[in-house]
């Protein structure tokens, strides 16, 4: 099943197999609250060699409060948010979950930094909730083993 997405006005867009996504995740950082202009982002996690892009996203890079420097990708014509990196962990991606064509099949597993989410956007009580970041680097290193 390929799954396909971009951002607002198409100048950037990407395409994957579903079945290659390692998890989903509602972000309620700071930073993810200012990138996207919203309460969170909700991102995938994909092998970057499963993933692929057409049109070039630009990079703004930051320092997480875990002090891992994320790379934020937007299109630089309509701003859109579409992929983003950690540069320490160079081999995955996140994708946001809004940029795809058809996002109804995604399921989410857990909410990161919900010390940092609102009363207006409250974290999914359903799932997983982690206070701040939960050790992304090495739960990605493990889940990676079986995949590189
Ligand atoms: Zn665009
Ligand atoms: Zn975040």
């Amino acid at each position: 099943m390929i799954e396909t997405g971009s951002c607002l006005c198409g100048a950037v867009s990407y395409s994957f197999q579903r079945n290659k996504v390692i998890s989903g995740h509602h972000c309620h950082c700071k930073d993810c609250q200012k990138a996207t202009g919203s309460g969170k982002a909700t991102i995938l996690v994909l092998a970057k060699k499963n993933l692929t892009i057409k049109g070039e996203p630009k990079f703004y890079e930051s320092v997480g409060t875990d002090g891992m420097h994320i790379n934020r990708g937007f299109c630089e014509k309509c701003g859109s948010g579409v992929i983003s990196f950690a540069k320490e962990l160079d081999r995955i991606v996140f994708i946001k979950a809004g940029t795809l064509d058809d996002s109804s099949w995604v399921t989410i597993d857990s909410n990161y930094f919900t010390d940092s989410s609102h009363d207006w956007n409250k974290p999914d009580s359903s799932i997983k909730s982690f206070n701040q970041n939960p050790n992304l680097i090495e739960n990605i290193k493990t889940v990676l083993k079986s995949f590189i």
